[in-house]
This record gives structure tokens, C-alpha cells and sequence, in this order.
């Protein structure tokens, strides 16, 4: 399948890993928005949030927790962090593979809502 995090998952297309286990990959954003700027992916491919269904719900908890525990470990557990997901083409999602963006590190202004 031609998808980048795909192929970062599979560790054919390099990535600053931070943490990775047998579900979830996170590694750094290649292009960061933030101090600290943060992907988690499922190994599993979904294209967007849209594909998951019941049966991924104990796989995106462990992306969610996975998103807690690296943001813990960069020491963003006391100033705090934001999650985003980013779901088509409204929602301004570039690439096609479930992905939560971990961001913080500074002050983060108001989302555009
Ligand atoms: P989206 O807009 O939510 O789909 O975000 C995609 C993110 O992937 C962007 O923040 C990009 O900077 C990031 N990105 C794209 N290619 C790479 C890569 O090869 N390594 C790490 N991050 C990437």
C-alpha cells in the first residue's frame, strides 16, 4: 500500500522514534508546528478517524494513552499539551493514515473555532 506512515511504520521510510510497541508507533512531526511536536500512529492502516470502527476502540484507547505517555516523557504532564486529529479534507488532514499530533512545549494559541 503507498502510505507514508505505512512505510515509517514498517521502518522503510525513516522517523524519529520516541516510542513504538507491537500497535502504536510516535515519532517526531518532520516539519514541527510546536516545541514539541508529536505524531502516534496505529501500525494498523485507517485512513481517517471516519474508518475506525467498534472493533479498533481498544487500539485507538492505546493510541490515546500512548499520546499521554509521550507527552508525560517530554515533561508536558504539568504545562499541559494538544491532542488533534485531523479528519479530511475539511479538517485539514494531509495524510491518509490515522495520526494524533502531540503539541506543545510553549503557550498554544486559541484553536480557529
Ligand atoms: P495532517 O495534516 O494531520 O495530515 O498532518 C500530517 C503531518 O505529518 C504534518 O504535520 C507533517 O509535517 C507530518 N509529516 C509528513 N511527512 C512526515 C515524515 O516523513 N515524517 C514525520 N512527519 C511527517
Amino acid at each position: 500500500m503507498d502510505c507514508l506512515f505505512c512505510k515509517i511504520a514498517q521502518g522503510t521510510i525513516p522517523s524519529t522514534k520516541v516510542y513504538e510497541d507491537d500497535r502504536v508507533l510516535a515519532f517526531k512531526d518532520i516539519q514541527p508546528q510546536a516545541p514539541v511536536h508529536l505524531l502516534v500512529i496505529p501500525k494498523k492502516h485507517l485512513a481517517t478517524l471516519n474508518d475506525a470502527e467498534p472493533a479498533d476502540a481498544e487500539l485507538l484507547g492505546h493510541v490515546v494513552l500512548t499520546a499521554q505517555r509521550i507527552a508525560r516523557e517530554a515533561g508536558l504532564s504539568e504545562s499541559g499539551y494538544r491532542l488533534i486529529n485531523n479528519c479530511g479534507s475539511d479538517g485539514g488532514q494531509v495524510v491518509y493514515h490515522v495520526h494524533f499530533h502531540v503539541l506543545g512545549g510553549e503557550k498554544l494559541g486559541p484553536l480557529n473555532i
